[in-house]
């Protein structure tokens, strides 16, 4: 996709706070189209446990297959609570977000840790150790453990129970995420740490020895060390900035990105971007998502933080529109409305505390300011 050409954008907001960070994120690429030529059409589709309730799918076909069609999609967040629970588990892998990333063929999740200033005090890390991260996690995203067969739980003859999964990773499934690493990589510090537990896991030591069969043949340019996850889960706190581009399983990833949102002061400000491989066209399939979930705790009381879905925004307009200027300029305006807005979970005493519309109304006032001040 060229950056003047026009995108098909599909929107699924989901579940708990997912429409509400979607709104103040769908508010952003309307000020893009208004004042900077953005050429998007926005498509929305109902998708999520609220959708089951009201129509007996998580995930209808037909916008399943508009999904397939889109350019890029945007999406907010799904599950929550005992109507969750309550649909079988078989319909949720199926319909649920695992599938529509498989479908989509989505493998590589990408996830910039990279603090903003204003933020420091709100993380529970030391400002002097979180000062200068700037690293990406790379998580392998269709494969592993929450994937591999056989799965299940069965009934034992003595009547206990017996659960399994798999977790299983093939020579391909390795390399191509070991390559989307390096790649970036390259346009970076030139530094990529596979994590796995290659000590006790044989997936893990197949992990470890085809990703540094990838370095040896293909990027002999790039220092690569390896690290054990439980030993990774304690240097992100510990030395974060020892961190350039950080690569490892579905498992794993799903909890070392989350352990790293804590140096960005919230899950709320953690944005990810999931990607295919190209195809003919050579464009990238593209889900854009903030790295959280429902939150059903606080869902429809106008206090989550949006800046995870605004960033995810700014991710889709970088690697999805091929705009990184759009990029860099919303990433901006986020990083000036922090200066004087902030919401709950990021809160600092003398600062003034906002809803997600509030928080949405200081980013695009922002935005408005940067364009008045010609930048
Ligand atoms: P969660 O991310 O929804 O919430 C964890 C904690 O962080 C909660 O205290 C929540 O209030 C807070 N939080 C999350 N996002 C926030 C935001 N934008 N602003 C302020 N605070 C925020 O994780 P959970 O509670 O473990 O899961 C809740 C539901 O979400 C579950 O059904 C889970 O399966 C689902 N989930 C979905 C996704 C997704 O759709 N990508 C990801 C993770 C969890």
């Amino acid at each position: 996709m060229t950056r003047n050409a026009r995108t098909h954008m599909m929107v699924l907001p989901g579940d708990g706070i997912g429409p509400e960070v979607i709104r103040q994120a769908e508010r952003v690429l309307e000020w893009f189209a208004t004042h900077r030529g953005l050429d998007v059409e926005l498509q929305h589709g109902d998708f999520g446990v609220g959708a089951y309730y009201r129509s007996g799918r998580i995930l209808q076909d037909e916008l399943l297959a508009d999904i397939l069609a889109a350019d890029l999609v945007l999406f907010g967040a799904m599950g929550g609570g005992a109507d969750h629970r309550a649909i079988p588990q078989e319909i949720r892998l199926r319909e649920g977000l695992p599938g529509v990333r498989k479908s989509m063929q989505v493998y590589a999740n990408i996830r910039p840790v990279k603090p903003f200033r204003t933020l420091a005090a709100a993380s529970p890390i030391r400002a002097e150790v979180t000062e200068g991260v700037d690293m990406l996690v790379i998580r392998e995203l269709i494969g592993g453990i929450y994937f591999g067969e056989p799965r299940g739980i069965e009934t034992l003859p003595d009547g206990t129970r017996r659960g399994v999964n798999t977790h299983v990773y093939t020579t391909p499934e390795i390399q191509r995420i070991g390559r989307v690493a390096f790649d970036l990589a390259r346009s970076r510090r030139r530094h990529v740490t596979s994590v796995d537990k290659a000590n006790v896991m044989v997936a893990g030591a197949l992990w470890r020895s085809e990703i540094d069969a990838l370095q040896a043949q293909h990027y002999p340019d790039i220092a690569l060390d390896h690290m054990y996850v439980d030993n990774c889960a304690m240097q992100i706190v510990r030395a974060p900035r020892q961190f350039d581009v950080l690569v490892t399983d579905n498992l794993f990833g799903d909890i070392l990105s989350d352990c790293a949102s804590t140096i960005s002061g919230s899950l709320g400000m953690l944005p990810s971007a999931s990607l295919s491989d190209p195809g003919p066209d050579r464009r990238r399939k593209g889900l854009y998502e903030p790295a959280h979930g429902s939150a059903p705790d606080i869902a429809g009381q106008d206090k989550a933080n949006p800046l995870a879905a605004i960033l995810s925004v700014a991710m889709a307009l970088e690697m999805g529109c091929e705009r990184p200027d759009d990029a860099r300029l919303l990433e901006r305006a986020v990083e000036a409305a922090l200066g004087h807005k902030r919401t709950a979970d990021i809160a600092e005493p003398g600062v003034e505390v906002v809803s997600t519309t509030g928080m949405g109304d200081a980013v695009l006032g922002e935005l408005d300011r940067l364009r008045d001040a010609g930048v």
